[in-house]
């Protein structure tokens, strides 16, 4: 296909068609059938622009780096004020010390003219405190901002915009921090796969837009069932994996019924017409922590109990457990 449209075989290309194909991103997916449509040529820039709007970094990474540029700014003008408060302090210090040779005074004229050069130099380096008060504060208020500004951009790159819970940056490594934390406390600590069921049929018939409210009310359902220390990301498109900490397998696989069946529960509603969509259904893995073995084998049985409930009937959850019982019958089956 890639051939076909003389887009040049390319490692940014492949993943952008590839995904394309495979479906992945409806947004990716809704670009390229664009352009194609309108007879576009896939031109240079049109592929680049197609990879950076879809994979791209840069531009978060740009933004990062001009908030760090803004710092570095406002730190150098802070210093910068220091040193010149410090030589100002200096060279009152120096005055003082220059009038404290001339205190032989003989009359009172003397006196006079003495004290009012100490009150001029007095007054200077007032004006000079004064102003580098105000310059202090201008800096501080700025770096605040921007300290804010920081704040955001974390947020951001670590929270998926369409349901706002954690996306697979923030998954991966509160996954790696729950899981030494439990080998280091000897705690129980499960892991859920959660994916809707046939989704794309959903998408086909209703369109990517009432796909995507069903995403956010997948999503609000998991963030209401969870507690405190939980963590519940979106996984990848449909997919999503909440991470409970300080919990046993058969405390998971009630969570997950839970989640399952609050979902299966809810009447998916389009609300401009008022027309009842149907029942929105969950398929959900659950496996617990090893002590000692690789995140990713911990994912991968999580991923396995998932496939088993979708292969099972879908709507439903199973568990680690299930896994070593069925898929033994099953290479039994085989053999
Ligand atoms: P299964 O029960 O086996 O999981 O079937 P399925 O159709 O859910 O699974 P499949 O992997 O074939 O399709 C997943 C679909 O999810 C494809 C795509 O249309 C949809 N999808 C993925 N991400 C998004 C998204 O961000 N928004 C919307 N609306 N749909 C999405
Ligand atoms: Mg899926
Ligand atoms: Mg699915």
């Amino acid at each position: 296909m890639m051939d076909r449209h003389g887009v040049p075989a390319h490692p940014n290309n492949f993943m952008v068609w590839y995904a394309f194909v495979a479906d992945r991103n409806p947004d990716l997916t809704k670009a390229v059938n664009g352009i194609l449509r309108a007879g576009q040529k896939f031109s240079d820039d049109i592929c680049a622009d197609l990879y950076e709007r879809f994979f791209g970094t840069s531009q978060h990474e740009a933004e990062l780096r001009a908030v760090g540029k803004r710092i570095e700014d406002a730190v150098a003008r802070v210093l910068e004020y220091l040193v010149t408060a410090n030589a100002g302090a200096a060279q009152y210090g120096e005055a003082l010390q220059n009038f404290s040779g001339e205190l032989e005074v003989k009359d009172a004229a003397d006196l006079g003219v003495l004290v009012r050069s100490i009150l001029d130099e007095t007054k200077m380096m007032i004006e000079v405190n004064r102003q580098l008060e105000q310059r202090l504060e201008t800096s501080s208020s700025e770096i605040a901002r921007l300290r804010e500004d920081l704040d955001q951009l974390k947020r951001e790159a670590t929270t998926d915009a369409l349901t706002g819970l954690a996306n697979r940056k923030l998954f991966d490594v509160a996954l790696r921090e729950a899981a030494l934390e439990s080998e280091e406390e000897r705690k129980f600590l499960s892991l859920l796969m959660i994916d809707i069921d046939f989704f794309k049929n959903f998408n086909d018939t209703h369109g990517h837009m009432l796909g995507d409210q069903v995403l956010k009310l997948v999503a609000r359902t998991i963030s209401d069932s969870i507690k405190g220390k939980d963590t519940a990301a979106r996984y990848g498109g449909e997919e999503f994996a909440i991470i409970l900490p300080d919990t046993r397998l058969k405390d998971a696989v009630a969570v997950a019924d839970n989640i399952r069946r609050l979902v299966a529960s809810r009447k998916v509603l389009n609300r401009r017409t008022g027309q009842v969509l149907g029942q929105v259904t969950l398929s959900i893995g659950v496996a617990e922590y090893e002590f000692g073995e690789t995140l990713g084998a911990f994912v991968h049985r999580a991923d396995e109990a998932l496939y088993l409930s979708k292969r099972q009937g879908r709507n439903r959850v199973m568990s680690q457990d299930d896994l070593t019982s069925t898929s033994h019958l099953e290479f039994d089956d085989g053999e």
